[in-house]
């Protein structure tokens, strides 16, 4: 057996997973947005960002096709922001997810976010904007652009001194006044595991990407039928995905949750139950004692190239990573009752596919093909819509959850 690392960590118990989450809000809390505000036309829209510190801003999508998304990397919503149309944005909301604060806007037609910067404190504003201009793509020739026009804006928050007093009026405002009911969803990433040339475990009757594909359709139509979500898989037919791909589509989409799923099979034909994975922190000295007891599941690892995962670790954000395990608890929750779960369900590991930097990420091995009983439940349509259901209800109660969080 070689050695793990920090690949296999005891999975988190339910207290220390609170605790992490709490210190991590505390720790997250130094930026922040304070304000949104939006002004000119549909020549031009621009929406400024009052921030109490300076951040950096990474563009997931520029717009051109309806929906620009832009995160702020490590700055922390307090609580939802969002507003009405003005000009070339349709609609707007500013949330949380686990690398930053997220502006996303239902743009126009044919516009895109033409420009986007940091303004440092001056001209009397003692805190940072960061500004993001939203423009019609040119048509044609291309147009020579001159300065940036001078748009009306509403007035600026003058904050005159740091005091306490001060920090309390700066709590996020909502501007202009929700006017609109939200329209934008939050996005799932279902990925069906392996597919194509890689079959996944085999079991008595067939093979594991079927299993996978079957299941990640279902959990796509409960989500769907919901309308509270937008839905991207990973694949959707039997063909072959490398990994690398499969974290990149969690991040183009702009995953609010990457859910991978996935058929476990082992050497006991006893085995069963399903087990839920996230992505575990670095404890080196916590995990050797749990090495030898979880050989066997090792055996089931994505985690491929041990170099390239340990890069890809270094940049998921800690707070990424207790966003999953919440979810992850969740999930084994609703699990209970509708499928057996293994004594241990709740397990980090260091899969591939959980590597994606800032998407809050979980692997569901929904049973063991291995096993008769399981293969049978996995392979009949009636009880795997069964436990899909139960993901979906996972899924909403993650949302409303984090939704009461933010709005405290
Ligand atoms: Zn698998």
């Amino acid at each position: 057996m070689k050695s793990r690392g920090w690949a296999l960590i005891a999975a988190a118990s339910v207290a220390l997973g609170l605790a992490a989450v709490a210190a991590s809000h505390a720790a997250t809390a130094a930026v922040r947005v304070m304000k949104v505000r939006l002004g000119g036309d549909v020549e031009q829209t621009r929406i400024v960002m009052d921030l109490d510190q300076a951040a950096t801003g990474k563009l997931i999508s520029d717009g051109s096709d309806g929906r620009a998304v832009l995160v702020l990397s490590g700055a922390t919503a307090l609580s939802d922001l969002q507003g009405g149309a003005q000009g070339l944005v349709k609609d707007w909301l500013v949330d949380q997810t686990g690398g930053g604060a997220r502006l996303q806007m239902d743009l126009a037609a044919g516009a895109h976010i033409k420009r986007r910067f940091l303004l440092p404190p001056a001209d009397g504003i003692d805190h940072y904007r960061y500004v993001v201009d939203v423009a019609l793509a040119p048509t044609g020739m291309a147009t020579q652009t001159a300065a940036p026009p001078v748009l009306n804006l509403p007035p600026p928050v003058t904050l005159a001194t740091a005091t306490a007093a001060v920090a309390a009026k700066l709590r996020p405002q909502i501007v202009p006044a929700r006017t609109t009911t939200l329209t934008l969803k939050k996005v799932i990433v279902i990925d069906a595991g392996h597919g194509g040339h890689d079959p996944g475990a085999q079991g008595q009757l067939g093979y594991e990407k079927d299993i996978n594909l079957a299941a990640a359709k279902a959990l796509k139509a409960r989500l769907e039928r919901s309308g509270r979500y937008r839905v991207v898989l990973t694949r959707d037919a039997d063909v072959y995905v490398p990994l690398e791909s499969r974290v990149r589509i969690a991040q183009r989409a702009g995953a609010d949750l990457f859910l991978s799923l996935h058929s476990d099979s082992g050497p006991e034909p006893s085995l069963r139950g399903a087990s839920v994975y996230t992505l575990s922190d670095k404890a080196t000295g916590r995990s050797a004692r749990f090495v030898s007891r979880d050989d066997w599941f090792m055996k089931a690892s994505l985690t491929g190239d041990r170099g390239v995962s340990d890069i890809l670790f270094d940049l998921t954000q800690r707070a990424t990573r207790n966003r999953s395990a919440g979810f992850a608890q969740i999930l084994v929750g609703q699990i209970e009752g509708k499928q057996t779960l293994l004594r241990r369900s709740q397990r980090d590991a260091g899969f591939m596919v959980l590597l994606a930097p800032d998407v809050p990420a979980v692997l569901l091995e929904m049973g063991f093909v291995s096993n008769a009983e399981d293969e049978a439940f996995l392979r009949d349509a009636g009880q795997r819509n069964r436990l899909m259901n139960a993901v979906g209800d996972a899924i909403d109660d993650y949302f409303a959850e984090s939704t009461k969080l933010a709005s405290r």
